[in-house]
């Protein structure tokens, strides 16, 4: 099971991917609420049904996965970049993506200076 990340039934629609594709029974317009997450309906069109929140939960373990079967080959690329790459900045970058990924960031320090004036109005 797929769900697109762009509703390929209309390619010209404005419409935002992540609202509730229902229509209203009262108006007949469509629904102008967020669907709920792995889902395409709102909390107020079915989207809280036990079946739906299974199936949609199913979805996002899904996607998690296929996301953490990718990272290997992320990270194989960047140190394909980091010993193959010619571009000294492209080797510099990859490098540094590698090594906050696995050292961890470095520390940023921001010193702020502010000063605050209250007048009291008492
Ligand atoms: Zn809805």
């Amino acid at each position: 099971m797929d769900i697109p990340m762009v509703q390929t039934d209309n390619p010209h629609s404005t419409r935002h991917p992540r609202r509730c594709t229902a229509h209203s029974t009262r108006t007949k317009q469509l629904c102008g609420r967020w669907a709920m997450k792995g889902q395409r309906v709102c909390m107020k069109h079915g989207g809280k049904a036990p079946a739906a929140l299974a199936k949609a939960e199913e979805a996002v373990q899904l996607a998690e996965l296929k996301l953490r079967g990718l990272a290997p080959i992320a990270v194989q690329e960047l140190e394909n970049l980091v010993t193959h790459a010619e571009s000294e900045p492209v080797r510099l970058a990859a490098a540094r993506d590698l090594a906050d990924r696995s050292i961890g960031k470095a520390v940023e320090k921001i010193q702020v200076a502010a000063q605050v004036a209250v007048v009291k109005p008492w």
